[in-house]
């Protein structure tokens, strides 16, 4: 019998109050793995007042109390990483190794927010006037929760949800609706964590869940992540309902090429970034700017390193590049290939039509280069999320700048040069959130937010971080005075 997920609210696990259930499938075979609620407003409810209910006492609870916790919850993702990967891997596509590097990132991210007690720390003025003294102090805001995309099931929770508990906060996760098994297992290993009921808690769903997050008196603050029209729906509507929100969004990713770019390692780097996780990554590169004359064989040979990677199933070993997320996924991008056909770039490697034996009911689709593309045209200006890279050339430098800057997005923009001062210049005068030299991905460590510019981020603070301890609190200024006459008696 087909698996029907729960909710889990107040440390039990209870069945939504929908009575509507979407399919969950693995995208490598079309296989049915579980059904999952589409959600209601009422679970939300139930989930919001039992978090309120448990804030008291957890905000109560010091700093140095609730890492242990966190201490733990870092112990239990690194125990079972092999069996969280697989089920990630199944449900999302991105193959095993991809899967594990994901619960390294969302471990650093818990190692972070294990500082909490230093963290939290904040200014203290002696004397701003005589006998008088000032200094904030940081408090958690409530509940918070977060609402994930699909492409990170893992990782991306823990953006947001070990800092929101460190700082004394009580938590709602809602996984996508298209990964929710990951995040599922996650939740029934926490068991093993103790934390007092409602501290944690994980609703399923899709828009009615969020919308019911987003209106909810008790939820304060939301970190969102997901396509961009939807971030600015969340940021908007939840501001309006005098909530704190950072909204994080879509992205088209440029990669310039410097001609004393090193050619080799350029070419294997722009391809780990283009097709891993088969493009549906945030960070990937979708557009190669090339500057000036690049050597000949730069896209003879960028078209020969996406032949090589290995296609298929992301369990099986060896494989490089799974499949992507849905059917409707696979046909939209494949729509999007042939109008990039039609607008008249060159087509250099067509990913339409790949054959994976064993494996024809998955969503596969093959890494696809086009060259020649026209920054007006659709696929230059679209997140394809899918295995697509546009290569266009460009005379200088300045020009690569002035064409990423026109871009609605900001989320990432790299450079590969072995010039200083051409790195310098771009690092200061791109209008991108994460900035990469060098580098493919530019994915920031723990310990820095995860930026993201313009239509990429609504909001204010980022995840990650102090920016994520920030957005979690709210500062509460104090000014004392204590007169000389009094003071002075003891
Ligand atoms: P999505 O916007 O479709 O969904 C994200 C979340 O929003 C899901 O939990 C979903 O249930 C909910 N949702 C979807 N439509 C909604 C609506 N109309 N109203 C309310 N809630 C709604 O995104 P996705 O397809 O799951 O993920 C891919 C997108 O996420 C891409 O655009 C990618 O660039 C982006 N992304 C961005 C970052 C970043 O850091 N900027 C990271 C990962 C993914």
């Amino acid at each position: 019998m087909t698996r029907i997920l729960k909710n889990y609210i107040n440390g039990q696990w209870v069945e939504s109050k929908s009575a509507r259930f979407l399919d969950v499938r693995n995208p490598a075979d079309g296989q049915l793995l579980a059904r999952v609620p589409e959600g209601s407003k009422e679970d939300i409810e139930d989930a919001a007042e039992k978090a309120h209910l448990a804030w008291s006492s957890w905000r109560n609870t010091p700093a140095t109390q609730r890492v242990q916790y966190l201490f733990k919850m870092k112990q239990v993702m690194d125990a079972n990483s092999d069996e969280i990967a697989e089920i990630c891997t199944k449900e999302c596509g991105k193959t095993f190794s991809e899967s594990k590097a994901e619960i390294i990132r969302a471990i650093e991210n818990i190692e972070v927010a294990c500082g909490i007690p230093k963290l939290l720390q904040s200014d203290f003025s002696e004397d701003i006037a005589k006998g008088v003294d000032e200094f904030y102090i940081r408090q958690p805001l409530g509940a918070g929760a977060c609402i994930s995309p699909f492409n990170f099931p893992i990782m991306i929770p823990f953006w947001f949800m070990p800092y929101a508990i460190a700082c004394g906060n009580t938590y709602i996760v809602k996984p996508s609706e298209k990964v929710p098994m990951t995040m599922t297992r996650i939740f029934e290993l926490f068991s093993d964590l103790n934390l007092p009921e409602g501290v944690l808690n994980m609703v399923h769903g899709g828009k009615e869940t969020v919308d019911a997050i987003l209106e909810h008196p008790f939820i304060h603050a939301i970190s969102f992540v997901g396509s961009s029209p939807v971030a600015k729906y969340i940021y908007q509507t939840g501001v309006s309902y005098g909530k704190r929100v950072q909204a994080q969004g879509g992205a088209k990713n440029p990669v310039v090429v410097m001609p004393d770019a090193d050619e080799d390692t350029t070419i294997r780097i722009i391809a780990d970034s283009a097709f891993g996780c088969a493009g549906q990554r945030c960070l990937a590169a979708s557009i190669v700017i090339t500057v000036g004359k690049t050597a000949e064989s730069f896209t003879e040979k960028l078209v020969l390193a996406a032949k090589a990677r290995k296609t298929g199933n992301g369990m099986k070993p060896g494989v490089e590049m799974g499949p992507v997320i849905t059917k409707e996924s696979k046909e939209r991008i494949e729509k999007l290939i042939q109008k990039g056909v039609d607008s008249g770039a060159r087509l250099l490697l067509d990913g339409r039509k790949i054959n994976i034996p064993e494996f024809e009911g998955g969503n596969f689709i093959g890494p696809t280069i086009f060259e020649d593309v026209n920054s007006d045209s659709e696929i230059y200006k679209t997140e394809i999320f899918g295995p697509v890279l546009c290569i266009l050339n460009v005379a200088t430098l300045e020009d690569a700048i002035k064409l990423i800057n026109k871009s609605s997005y900001g989320n990432s923009a790299c450079i590969f040069t072995r010039s200083g001062a051409a790195a310098r210049i771009f690092r200061h005068d791109t209008l991108a959130g994460n900035i990469g030299i060098n580098i493919g991905i530019a994915a920031p460590m723990a310990f820095f937010p995860f930026s993201g510019w313009k239509e990429s981020f609504y909001g204010d603070l980022h995840g990650q971080s102090l920016h994520a301890i920030e957005f979690y609190t709210q500062t509460k200024v104090v000014i004392e005075r204590w007169h000389d006459e009094w003071t002075r008696k003891f």
